[in-house]
């Protein structure tokens, strides 16, 4: 066993998310495709994904510096045949194991994959009107649902919902709230900031502080995760968790994540591409090293990497239409 990863902040990395592939069947406007730029068509070639083997090595490796939980993620991970055997050899190594998905290949695979040992998923779901949903995702609502229903039916519990919060989406926050809420708590919600530095500039984002009160204002109870010290507001049964990274030093002074990319590339950061640290070929010493030192480089993006950022406070955000303070 080695020491556990610790950077030069003290942040612990516990969490690791690898891309699978970034191949996509969907064309979300807001892609930031784990900030590695334009995703790939599903059929285009994929010499260069790892293999199972390789990302096997690379989740036992993970174990050994004691990381607890595995994401998959994409591009879309489902576009390969291969996910359920990718969990399988996972999950000898390290339980956790859960996976965000687009939901649209979810429904077929979904008993599969909780065979194979997938613990949770989430999926991602910007609208629940389905006209707004292909504005935005440029894909189908219908067997996204399906998804759901058999992410639900096999036991993959609770489903967490991810909403993209931008200026397409603010209106139907409401409607995903009801959604949510009518799902005996097996659904959860999960509202992420629009990020776009990690996309064309584009005027999209909206006051997630304001998205923030409006949550605070109809929660029993708020509170606070561990990981990137997210808000989850609680109402009626249901549990809504905000992840806000941009301008949010606090965000990135926890953050315990680092990243797999497809390639097999080390990632400390979401944000940044100039950390990135190749393992293809190196022997297991040489990947027990790389781990150390994508570790040893981490700096928190807000705070240290980027230090002039407009401030956030929270106290003084005013209420976006259509939500309104209460
Ligand atoms: N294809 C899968 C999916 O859509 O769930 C997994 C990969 S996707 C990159 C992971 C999550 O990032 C999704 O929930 C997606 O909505 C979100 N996302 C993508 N671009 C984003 C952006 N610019 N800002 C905030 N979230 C974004
Ligand atoms: Fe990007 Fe996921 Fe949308 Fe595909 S489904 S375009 S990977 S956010």
């Amino acid at each position: 066993m080695e020491a556990m990863l610790v950077d030069a902040f003290g942040r612990e990395v516990t969490d690791l998310r690898i891309s699978v592939t970034k191949r996509c069947n969907f064309g979300c406007i807001y892609c930031h495709d784990e900030g590695l730029g334009p995703i790939l068509r599903p059929r285009a070639p994929h010499d260069e994904e790892m293999t199972v083997d390789e990302i096997e090595r690379i989740v036992r490796t993970a174990r050994e510096f004691g990381i607890r939980t595995i994401k998959y993620t994409g591009g879309e991970p489902l576009v390969r045949t291969d996910v359920e055997e990718i969990v399988a050899r996972t999950v000898r190594q390290i339980p956790d194991v859960s996976m965000t998905t687009n939901g649209s290949m979810l429904a077929r695979r979904a008993e599969a994959l909780r065979n194979a040992g997938l613990k949770r998923v989430n999926v991602s779901m910007d609208a629940i009107d389905p006209t707004a949903f292909r504005e935005i995702r440029k894909g189908d609502l219908h067997p996204v649902l399906e998804g759901v229903r058999e992410a639900l039916r096999v036991g993959l519990v609770p489903v967490k919902l991810n909403m993209v919060v931008f200026k397409h989406t603010l209106e139907h926050i409401p409607a995903m709230l009801d959604f949510v809420g009518n799902s005996d708590g097996h659904l959860k919600l999960q509202l992420i900031q629009f990020m776009p530095e990690l996309v064309d500039p584009k005027d999209w984002s909206v006051d997630i502080d304001a998205v923030k009160k409006w949550l605070e204002g109809k929660a029993e109870k708020v509170l606070v995760r561990e990981m990137h010290h997210r808000r989850i507001y609680l109402y009626n049964g249901t549990e809504v968790e905000v992840v806000d990274p941009v301008y949010n030093e606090e965000f990135c002074f926890n953050c315990h994540r680092i990243r797999v990319t497809h390639k097999g590339e080390l990632k400390g950061c979401l944000n940044r591409n100039d950390d990135l640290i190749p393992t293809r070929g190196l022997d297991d010493d040489g990947l027990r090293k790389a781990f150390r030192t994508v570790v040893a480089q981490r700096v928190p993006y807000y705070g240290v990497h980027v230090k002039e950022f407009p401030r956030r406070d929270g106290d003084a955000a005013q209420p976006v239409f259509p939500l309104s303070a209460g």
